[in-house]
């Protein structure tokens, strides 16, 4: 198949000679030949090579940028690029259970293609239209380099709607998976439902966090006279609370507005062996909207050590960044009423249109509101395998705070 033309207006190269990966409908003179799902070369007005993407005029953004290199974009290229991808996480790998992304998007340079490895199985999310018609031979490519061989799809995702696609979901390869697949994280079991989980079937972005949570719980454990006290808000499938108490070291409360999570959050917490049915175990599993919960934490007087706040995704777009901060704010304000003197707020924001910057900013308004002091103990991000490309700020989605309140 030829490979369409797409010309950038005078003066609008800039971002692209720049490496960032998305080509909006604006700063395009005019496109030849282009067809949807399928490559073009991006040219600058006196038609001089820029980078060669894939199109798709139905979605805002027209172009993504698969290389800013004159070479084809063909069955050598994704093993290539798949195999560097996955060579940088080998490393880390901590032995068969473990958990990883193996392939970031934009942030991997191969935009709208998301790989995530659980022991054996591999999740794949096409995003956009041109990776959904390659989808096959991306899972060809996949097995080459890395001997995949149980690859299961999760594109049921509201952001391909924007690409005038519909939902996908299935078995790739290896037929169905099993209904739980057994990760290890930090020392800790889970319990990953592929088919029915959130995302590809646990938020893996969190690892180092809930690692960092855990060494909290031990600090604050020792020379601390009862168990210490974790509000986990937004609890999925247990997570923090798993990593920081699942052997029963610490008392949790887990609130969650979906009854399945909890159910994951409750096998979580048995496989590792505490209990939610027994009391001495301290674990709370309460199915109820997280706001509506503080709110009945502050009229109850509850005090807690640590409190974690990892909300979904308020903001999708810039229109709504404004709704989205006053939902982070009433969300901060009252963790902060709650806690004790000396206790740890860990807050997050998902949405990747509210900045690292602006996040702080919304979290110091909550702050100065309760009538507290805080101190930034740790600025927290994702894990090491969601690596953020250098040139495409948008790519750093999860931005948080460890904080000592006063
Ligand atoms: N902290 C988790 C991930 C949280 S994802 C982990 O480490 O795995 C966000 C969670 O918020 C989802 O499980 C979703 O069901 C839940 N949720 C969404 N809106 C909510 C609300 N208003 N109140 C309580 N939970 C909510």
């Amino acid at each position: 198949m030829s490979v369409g033309l797409v010309q950038i207006k005078r003066g609008r190269e800039k971002p692209i000679r720049n490496r960032h990966p998305w080509i909006y409908s604006g700063a395009i003179a005019h496109a030849e030949s282009a067809v949807d799902g399928e490559l073009v070369t991006v040219v600058d007005h006196k038609n001089r090579f820029l980078a060669r993407g894939c199109w798709n005029s139905k979605s805002q953004i027209q172009a993504r940028i698969m290389t800013w290199h004159d070479e084809p974009v063909d069955d050598a290229w994704w093993r290539r690029m798949l195999q560097r991808a996955i060579k940088e996480r080998a490393g880390a790998d901590a032995g068969e259970l473990s958990a990883r992304r193996l392939v970031n998007a934009e942030n991997d340079f191969m935009p709208g293609l998301i790989i995530d490895r659980y022991a054996d199985w591999h999740v794949l999310v096409a995003q956009t239209l041109f990776i959904d018609k390659r989808k096959e031979r991306i899972v060809d490519a996949l097995a080459a380099v890395s001997g995949a061989d149980k690859i299961y799809e999760r594109s049921d995702i509201d952001a391909r709607a924007k690409e005038g696609l519909q939902p996908a979901a299935g078995a790739l390869r290896g037929g169905a998976p099993p209904s739980l697949i057994d990760i290890e994280e930090n020392g800790v079991c889970f319990g990953v439902d592929i088919r029915g989980g959130h995302k590809t079937g646990f938020y893996l972005d969190q690892r180092d966090n809930r690692r960092a949570l855990a060494e909290l719980a031990n600090r604050i454990r020792e020379g601390a006279q009862a168990k210490p006290r974790l509000l986990n808000l937004f609890s999925y499938s247990g997570g923090f609370a798993v990593s920081a108490g699942g052997t029963g070291g610490i008392h949790s409360i887990n609130v969650d507005s979906s009854y399945a999570a909890l159910e994951l959050a409750e096998a979580n917490f048995k496989r590792n062996g505490c209990d939610p049915d027994r009391r001495g175990d301290a674990v709370e599993l309460i199915q109820a909207d997280a706001f509506d919960y503080l709110r009945h934490c502050l009229d109850e007087r509850l005090t807690f050590d640590m409190i974690v706040l990892d909300p979904p995704k308020f903001a999708g777009s810039k229109a709504h960044v404004q709704r989205a901060a006053r939902g982070y704010k009433n969300l901060n304000l009252n963790a902060c009423k709650l806690l004790k003197e000396g206790g740890y707020l860990m807050t997050f924001s998902c949405s990747g249109v509210i900045t690292r910057d602006l996040f702080q900013k919304i979290v110091f308004g909550a702050l100065v509101d309760s009538g507290r002091e805080a101190q930034v103990v740790a600025q927290l991000g994702a894990a090491a395998d969601h690596p953020v490309a250098l040139t495409f700020p948008e790519g750093e989605y999860l931005k948080g705070l460890l904080l000592r309140v006063y």
